[in-house]
């Protein structure tokens, strides 16, 4: 099932997500259903605050990015990998700071050249639970970073400079009060009672 994807404005968007264990309810559905909503809008990684739970959760699925083209056009190694992250923590971010243009499903239509190092460290549990410590690096990475940073409640655009955060101020307003063409489905601030 697709599920509404909550658009910037949300107080939830901005909170630190809390660990989830076995008993979940329904767990293996939500996380079906994240997939289904972030393919129905071709996103590469999906939070779980961004579809109203503030759970540490979030999947990835980088295969799109997996083209000569966009290897020339980035810089990145490009590597498809589609995977699930439940309670992760960031051990260790090292390597080069690096300039990327990144979007995010709750703030359509804004983009923005966000840094951050390119070589990360991340410990997690998958769907069953099982225990893992991995590396990555590239834009499988940075699409780690991005979701990561929903779990801890911070949004790409908190880390551009006041100067452009002016620049969009009208363009976020609009997607808080669901002025914004969008070709999936969302839930605007506006609309919480
Ligand atoms: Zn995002």
């Amino acid at each position: 099932m697709v599920l509404p994807i909550f658009g910037y404005g949300y107080p939830l968007l901005k909170k630190r997500s809390v660990n989830i264990d076995k008993n979940y309810p329904d767990l293996k559905i939500l996380i079906r259903d994240m997939y289904e909503t972030m393919y129905n809008a071709s996103g590469v990684g999906l939070a779980a605050p961004q579809i109203g739970k503030g759970i540490r959760l979030f999947i990835i699925d980088t295969s799109a990015f997996d083209n000569e083209e966009f290897e020339l056009n980035s810089g990145f190694k490009t590597k498809s990998v589609k995977k699930t992250f439940i309670n992760p923590e960031i051990i260790n971010e090292s390597g080069d700071l690096k300039l990327f243009e990144e979007g995010c499903l709750s703030i359509p239509n804004i983009r923005e050249s966000i840094n951050r190092k390119s070589e990360i460290k991340i410990k997690y549990q998958d769907e069953n639970f099982n225990i893992h410590q991995d590396s990555f690096d590239g834009i499988v990475a940075r699409v780690i970073q991005h979701e990561y940073d929903h779990l801890e409640g911070v949004l790409f655009t908190d880390k551009i400079s006041p100067f452009k955060k002016k620049l969009i101020k009208g363009k976020l307003k609009n997607i808080m009060t669901g002025k914004v063409p969008v070709d999936y489905v969302m839930n605007f601030f506006k609309n919480q009672s």
